[in-house]
């Protein structure tokens, strides 16, 4: 459909090598966008670009700690030098430090931020020129159910999830008659590696998330693929600020 058509648009995803990352490159390859694969793992992100040019995208890794500040602009500059133009950003990688909040030291609460939400910043910073030159963007924040609820066990990471909603905001409200959208996805619990740690760590979380969850059901990365090809789209013109769950109903349930 061509309201969902993402040909000759490029695309960079940051942690796209895997999890939810991947599966959102995926969609958007799947609609004919071209994919920067942007990772630390560079073995990881060399068997993710193999997996998007079997579909037949054109897709490129670049590796990249996002919490490195120059080496966000860096990525931008890659993406736009190597496709020619940038349009998508998909801000997706992600890290949590699980400990009570007592017993954070300062690096660690820097380290979360710095990868969470200040590489978010810092990456739609760098892309704004591109897009601006290109007539307009498309944002992807990702968030968390921990943008809306505490982590008893994860301070930082909820107030980086947080800072993502309000981020996703006002570069919204600043964007928008540049014709940038900029919107967030927010995941419930959903099967990676970064949960399955989780699921270790906390022997009732899975029984938690299945009698909480109304769809009675972990999400899986593929449940994201939609709402990335929307987002990254046509189809989203007119959404620009709005923070939208993929949960299953996580977030609306008692
Ligand atoms: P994964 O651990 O599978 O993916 C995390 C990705 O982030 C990896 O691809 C990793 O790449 C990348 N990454 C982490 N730190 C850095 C860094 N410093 N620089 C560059 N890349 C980095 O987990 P998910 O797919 O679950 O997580 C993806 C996003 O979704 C995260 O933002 C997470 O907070 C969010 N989320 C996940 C939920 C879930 O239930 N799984 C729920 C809510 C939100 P590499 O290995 O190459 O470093």
């Amino acid at each position: 459909m061509r309201l969902f058509d993402l040909s000759g648009k490029v695309a960079v995803v940051t942690g796209g090598n895997g999890g939810i990352g991947l599966a959102m490159a995926t969609g958007m390859a799947e609609a004919g966008a071209a994919i920067l694969v942007a990772g630390r793992d560079a073995k990881k992100s060399a068997a993710a670009v193999r997996a998007l040019k079997e579909l037949g995208a054109e897709a490129d890794q670049a590796e990249v700690d996002v919490s490195d500040a120059k080496a966000c602009a860096a990525l931008m500059q890659t993406a736009a030098k190597r496709f020619g133009r940038l349009d998508i950003l998909v801000n997706n990688a992600g890290m949590s430090i699980r400990k009570r909040p007592e017993t954070y030291t300062l690096e660690e609460w820097a380290k979360v931020m710095q990868t969470n939400l200040t590489s978010a910043f810092l990456c739609c910073q760098a892309a704004y020129p591109h897009m601006k030159k290109a007539g307009g963007g498309k944002i992807v924040n990702i968030g968390s159910m921990y943008s809306l609820f505490g982590a008893p066990l994860g301070a930082p990471y909820a107030a980086s999830k947080g800072g993502i909603v309000q981020l996703t905001r006002s570069l919204a409200a600043s964007w928008a008659k540049e014709n940038i959208q900029v919107n967030a996805v927010l995941p419930g619990w959903i099967d990676t590696a970064l949960t399955r740690q989780a699921r270790i760590d906390i022997p009732e979380l899975d029984a938690r998330v299945h009698a909480r969850t109304p769809a009675g059901r972990w999400g899986e990365p593929d449940d994201h693929k939609g709402v990335a090809v929307f987002l990254a789209s046509a189809a989203s013109d007119f959404v620009t600020g709005a923070s939208i769950p993929v949960d299953g109903g996580y977030a609306i349930s008692g």
